[in-house]
């Protein structure tokens, strides 16, 4: 299932990018900003997780001992949290500010830092807008919409949009169809690392 997962990701990254270049006005996505990645749940299936973790035993030893100590101390604090609670925390796979598994992340993390709608219609936005980053210069919180006066007030020709790319749909679309792509079970990545 790998193999059409990894078959998948090419597919799905171009389409990801394409919507960066095309909200790339809207986007203040740098290295070493990593506020993406510092609070979450950040839900994998099975595939993706499995994918994330080659990445992982192709690191360094050194990275993956800090990895290993992240999730060690995160598998901790998840022992005695209040499991009818989301449990948001930073991702274990980062490091120094860089995301240690880049290559392998999952599609969650290829979607941070563009707005989107998920499977209900809601907009989702990236949590950086409220500092200032992505799409703050045209985002109405009261309304919570990409907001068209905001917008013609930027003088910025391209619209900013926002695009399917709730868990539904990426995990569910007409290339996973084509390629019978099976992703397996979905938890949140907290989940899948107390069995590591
Ligand atoms: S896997 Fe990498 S990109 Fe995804 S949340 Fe973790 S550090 Fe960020």
């Amino acid at each position: 299932m790998l193999t059409k997962y990894v078959e998948y990701l090419y597919t799905i990254q171009k389409k990801i990018d394409g919507f960066f270049e095309n909200q790339k006005p809207y986007i203040f996505c740098k290295e070493g900003c990593s506020a993406c990645c510092k609070t979450g749940e950040y839900p994998f299936t099975q595939v993706e997780m499995q994918y994330l973790m080659l990445g992982f035993h192709q690191l360094p030893t050194e990275t993956k001992l800090k990895v290993l100590a992240k999730i060690n101390e995160l598998k901790e604090r998840y022992a005695t949290a209040n499991k009818e609670e989301s449990f948001m925390h930073e991702c274990p796979f980062l490091v120094d500010d860089k995301c240690s598994v880049y290559d392998f992340r999952g599609l969650i993390c290829r979607t941070h830092g563009l707005a989107f709608y998920d499977a209900n219609g809601k907009l989702r936005v990236p949590s950086c807008i409220h500092e200032g980053l992505n799409y703050s210069n045209v985002f109405d919180p009261e309304k919570n919409i990409l907001c068209g006066d905001r917008w013609a007030a930027t003088g910025i020709e391209q619209e900013p949009v926002s695009f399917n790319l709730s868990r539904k749909f990426l995990l569910n679309n007409e290339a996973t169809k084509y390629l019978e792509l099976d992703f397996g079970e979905e938890k949140a990545m907290i989940g899948w690392l107390v069995d590591i």
